[in-house]
């Protein structure tokens, strides 16, 4: 029997829905273990952050080195060799024209970071009336006020208006929704994107300063891959009217998708690109900005630095965790395993709910799956939000020992419920099986419960 921890929790500000959560005291590979001994396949990576699995012996390894040398030295004052070395590693990594690596402690921090670049960027060359900011509907980008201005997640944003920066909000690339009869992907991609050009005229043209979306959407909408084409279009319309493209990869990004970076498989670059959760695989909170050599030369040519800084950047231990976590996947081969398995967990989703009645659509790429959940499959209708059917799935899962990331429900009371799947990038054939049938137990207990199987 599973017996809850005995001491009442003292961290009350963050309640999951598991009203006493369990305490996790060991990770072992793709596995999280309780106090009670109870194991959790973690077939969302957490929150698709855990890319080497729990307790990876290199990372753990090139942290006590680090550590053993010196685990923190101010930026203010110091460089030290794991920074210097990541921000190689990444340019090296990173997509055309990438220049520099600006070092932060998550996801958030890099979007505000990367707000303040593109703000800094046109106060450098002139042009300081660009300062509104264009991102998607139900999009998320992060929690601090700066990055809650820009998302265009309704429900996170209204308790908390006014916000910081003026955002206006277009359509995003939904073609399971949005998509009309007939529309071929182009044309629906070219209709879509060119809501960003219509978007940018109603602003005026010299007073936007960026475009913000994350290539493949995680946070809102489960592994929700744009129409090819999209991307393109998207980054002609910031050239022809010299707006800035930030990409968030906080989640798609690092090799989730199959590829290093999601947007490789768009054919386009971003101006400034933000990675976070799998940089570091979760042994360590860090995320950064990638730099386009546009941006670096105004700022060097101008006031010289970037007027921003936070006390962890570029911390040594992160930046040693982050650097061994992406060495450890190259030396495995680790993408090609993305690749494999991801194609293994697609086909097991498609063949187990392919015709699921509650099962409106299965999406993704690589590592990064997503399903999302109807009332109804014909008129693609929602179930209501009040029934909370993600967070039953979760607790539900969570029960038969797997961990799959839910979401919706409440996203502008319109969108449905969804379930991500972000394992690690170790998982074997066997692992994505088992994750499949135990979803699969997961998601009959719901519906049999709700009187609806
Ligand atoms: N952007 C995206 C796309 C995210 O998924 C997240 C986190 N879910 C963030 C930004 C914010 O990252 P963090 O929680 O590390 O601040």
């Amino acid at each position: 029997m599973n017996q809850p921890h005995s001491k009442p929790e003292t961290y009350v500000l963050h309640r999951s829905s598991l009203a006493i959560p369990p305490r996790a005291v060991r990770g072992e590979g793709i596995y999280i273990f309780d106090q009670n001994g109870k194991s959790y396949l973690d077939a969302s990576g957490g929150a698709a952050v855990s890319c080497l699995g729990h307790s990876d012996p290199a990372v753990r390894a090139a942290m006590h080195a680090q550590i053993d040398q010196i685990a923190y030295a101010h930026s203010g004052f110091f460089s030290t060799d794991a920074m210097e070395e990541l921000a190689e590693d990444l340019v090296t990594h990173a997509p055309e024209g990438m220049a520099k690596a600006y070092f932060v402690s998550g996801g958030s921090e890099a979007t505000e970071a990367a707000l303040k670049m593109a703000r800094q960027y046109f106060l450098e060359i002139g042009q300081p009336d660009r300062k509104y900011v264009i991102a998607r509907r139900q999009s998320y980008h992060g929690n601090t006020l700066g990055a809650l201005s820009v998302g265009g997640n309704m429900w996170r944003r209204k308790q908390f208006e006014p916000l910081l920066i003026t955002a206006s909000h277009i359509a995003p690339c939904y073609p399971y929704r949005d998509q009309m009869p007939g529309e071929s992907d182009a044309a629906y991609g070219l209709r879509v994107a060119n809501e960003l050009e219509t978007a940018i005229l109603e602003l005026g043209a010299d007073s936007v300063a960026a475009f913000v979306a994350e290539p493949v959407v995680g946070a809102t909408s489960g592994a929700l891959a744009p129409v090819p084409g999209y991307f393109k279009r998207i980054r002609e319309i910031c050239d022809q009217y010299g707006v800035l493209l930030i990409l968030d990869e906080v989640m798609c990004g690092m090799g989730r998708t199959g590829t290093l970076h999601a947007i490789e498989q768009e054919g386009i670059s971003g101006d400034l690109q933000t990675i976070a959760k799998g940089l570091g695989a979760g042994y360590q909170p860090i995320g950064a900005i990638l730099v386009s050599k546009k941006i670096d030369d105004a700022i060097a040519n101008g006031s010289g630095f970037f007027q921003h800084g936070h006390t962890y950047q570029g911390h040594a231990t992160a930046c040693a965790a982050a650097l061994a976590t992406q060495r450890t996947i190259r030396e495995r081969d680790l993408l090609a395993n993305v690749v494999r398995q991801g194609e293994l967990l697609a086909d097991g989703l498609r063949e187990r709910f392919g015709q699921h009645p509650f099962v409106g659509d299965i999406r993704g790429r690589g590592l990064f799956r997503g399903l999302e959940l109807v009332a109804d499959r014909e008129t693609k209708d929602p179930f209501d939000p009040a029934r909370k059917i993600n967070a039953k799935i979760k607790k539900a899962a969570f029960a038969r020992g797997l961990m799959a990331y839910p979401m919706g429900g409440t996203i502008d009371g319109v969108r449905g419920d969804h379930v991500l799947f972000a394992p690690p990038f170790i998982v074997t054939g066997d692992d994505v099986a088992r994750i499949v049938d135990l979803f699969e137990l997961a998601m009959n207990d719901v519906f049999t419960a709700e009187g609806l199987l």
